[in-house]
């Protein structure tokens, strides 16, 4: 095995190509973990494998291609002894973990990764390997989140001081996964009216066609703008904008980085993250047993670094270019 790029994961295994969540290179297959764009953004028109859910959603976002649909604990045979299996990665809808067994080597791509259960998914599991690439994007222990379920409340117990003061409480999050997440926790715990915005609505609505139930009213109905108007609502968009609406709007942001940065220019900021913190992705690590790990995305170095402080032999995927992984 080796590794040729370090964007993303791309694999030379005996005489096939595998890259994961990177362009392909001459004849490759690609293998996408999940819809964000940083994962999704050079997918190929063919010679693409992701989850039924990773593709219903990149298809309501416009994208188009022949893609193959893997399911989690299905497995893909190519060529002599080379085989691939997906397990959910806790992150988002459809998102996976990629798992490559060739010649009695396993390698596991975790892609991004939640080992914390949620109100919409189940934690990831972690998956025994012999080599580990696994995301960093919160490698340092600086990242340590509260309890989701004090997130939750807080979110809560600042929507309901919202509304009682007359006020709307919105929300400035990604489109995928946080939106959702965020309107389950409203749906959950209280019966506040949630809108949301357009491109919000058309990601929710695939959730709910997957089994994952929420309810909220798309901006684009008449019956919203009554809602807004009235007040007593959530709003949820992925950008800040204006909502007609002659009450005071109050914007919070919810991710990890709010641990850290400030957000000045916003009402609230909720360390609510679709990824583990420190504290789990060392967990995933010690349960996966790995002879060697390779770290990626975020704190590569730091991560690695503070791996091997543990005595786990551990680099970031940058330093592994072209050579061979065992
Ligand atoms: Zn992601």
């Amino acid at each position: 095995m080796r590794i040729l790029r370090s964007n993303g994961v791309a694999l030379e295994i005996n005489d096939s190509r595998l890259v994961f969540d990177t362009k392909p290179i001459g004849k490759s297959i690609q293998f996408i973990s999940h819809a964000h764009l940083d994962h999704a953004r050079n997918l190929s028109p063919k010679n693409v494998i992701m989850s039924k859910e990773t593709a219903s959603i990149l298809k309501a976002v416009g994208r188009k291609g022949e893609w193959t649909l893997l399911k989690y604990k299905e497995k893909i045979r190519i060529g002599d002894g080379l085989e691939i299996s997906a397990k959910p990665s806790g992150h988002v809808l459809g998102s996976a973990q990629y798992i490559v067994d060739a010649d009695g080597l396993r390698l596991v791509y975790t892609g991004d990764l939640n080992i914390y259960d949620s109100l919409l998914h189940r934690g990831a599991e972690p998956v025994e390997s012999d080599i580990l690439v696994i995301e960093s994007t919160y490698g340092i222990p600086y990242y340590r989140f509260p309890s989701r379920e004090k997130t939750y409340a807080n979110i809560v117990k600042w929507v309901l001081k919202t509304i009682s003061s007359g006020e709307i409480p919105a929300f400035k999050v990604y489109s995928l996964g946080k939106s959702q997440e965020i309107i389950r926790i409203i749906n959950t715990y209280t019966d506040i009216p949630v809108v949301a915005s357009s491109s919000v609505s058309r990601i929710s609505e695939k959730y709910n066609e997957h089994g994952i139930s929420l309810e909220y009213f798309s901006i684009n109905n008449d019956e919203s703008k009554e809602i807004l108007k009235q007040g007593g609502c959530v709003y949820v968009s992925s950008f800040r904008e204006d909502l007609p609406t002659d009450r005071r709007v109050r914007w919070a942001v919810a991710s990890g980085w709010a641990l850290r940065y400030r957000y000045s220019s916003y009402d609230m900021a909720f360390p609510l993250s679709g990824h583990s913190d420190y504290d789990g992705l060392v967990k995933y690590v010690l349960e996966s047993q790995p002879k060697k790990v390779y770290t990626i995305y975020g704190y590569a170095e730091e991560f690695s670094h503070n791996l091997r402080r543990r005595g786990i032999n551990a680099r970031p995927i940058s330093e592994a270019c072209q050579s061979s992984l065992f």
